[in-house]
């Protein structure tokens, strides 16, 4: 973590938590970050729920000036029309989103989604003023075949080459064998290649831009090994996925310092 840039702790719902949940949880996740005295302006803390409780989580985020932010899990390339299903950066942007994870590896396994098509949404998000969380990662069988940081640097290229310098987007790397199995890359793993991201992007978009963008790891990241990965200077912050799903785990990770 370097001190120019403001670490993130990201909570990843995925395909968890209705709205009705998603109130009680915010409300409880607000309270045990203010009990705990967290200040927003060094730690930033941002959830990203179903789109179907984005509306509430707005509206209790409004009503009660909290500092927390949230963003969708994913974005519509296109901006309007038929294109059944899909969900539009300006409605999420109409709802005071501020990030929108994109390219995350459930996306790309489930869904298709390639490098081409991440790098188009990544577009769509920062048209409509939304900080794209862009996620890359390479697989066990990639690992082994191509070394920790190829595959993941190679992502990120294609979504390089179709930005320019002062784009302000997140990095998230997560390698795929490391999401959901209780088996985090160690902290040095995982700054090797959050290095080789930043270099990439010094290289794509100037130093300047690699100096101010966030890489987060992400991948089986709990209260417990947190503070190791926050002490590495290429990682400022985390994409949670499994433990963002508990208050008290989420809020502990919050407060990593
Ligand atoms: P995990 O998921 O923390 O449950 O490993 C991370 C993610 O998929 O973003």
């Amino acid at each position: 973590m370097a001190v120019n840039r403001t670490p993130l702790i990201a909570g990843n719902w995925k395909m968890n938590l209705d709205h009705l949940q998603s109130i009680a949880f915010v409300q409880k996740l607000a309270w045990s970050l203010r009990d705990a005295k967290h200040d927003y302006s060094e730690v930033e803390v941002a959830v990203f729920p179903p789109f179907t409780d984005l509306r509430s989580v707005q509206t209790l985020v409004t009503a009660d000036k909290l500092d927390l932010r949230y963003g969708g899990q994913d974005l519509s390339e296109h901006d309007s029309g038929a294109y059944t299903g899909e969900v539009s950066g300006a409605f999420l942007a109409a709802l005071d989103c501020r990030y929108v994870i994109i390219g995350h590896s459930e996306r790309r396994q489930y869904h298709g989604e390639t490098d081409e098509l991440i790098a188009r949404k990544t577009v769509a998000a920062l048209r409509h003023g939304l900080v794209p969380v862009v996620c890359v990662g390479e697989t066990a069988e990639d690992l082994e075949k191509h070394g920790p940081s190829a595959v993941p640097v190679a992502q990120l290229g294609v979504v390089l080459a179709a930005l320019e310098a002062d784009a302000d987007v997140v990095v998230a790397y997560e390698p795929v064998w490391a999401i959901g199995s209780g088996q985090a890359a160690t902290p040095e793993q995982a700054q090797q290649v959050c290095g080789a991201l930043r270099a990439s992007i010094a290289e794509a978009l100037g130093d300047e831009a690699a100096a101010r963008t966030r890489i987060l790891y992400g991948g089986s990241v709990k209260a417990a090994n947190i503070a190791g990965f926050m002490k590495h200077k290429d990682v400022d912050g985390a994409l949670v996925g499994g433990a963002s799903l508990d208050v008290g785990e989420f809020a502990s990770i919050a407060r990593f310092p």
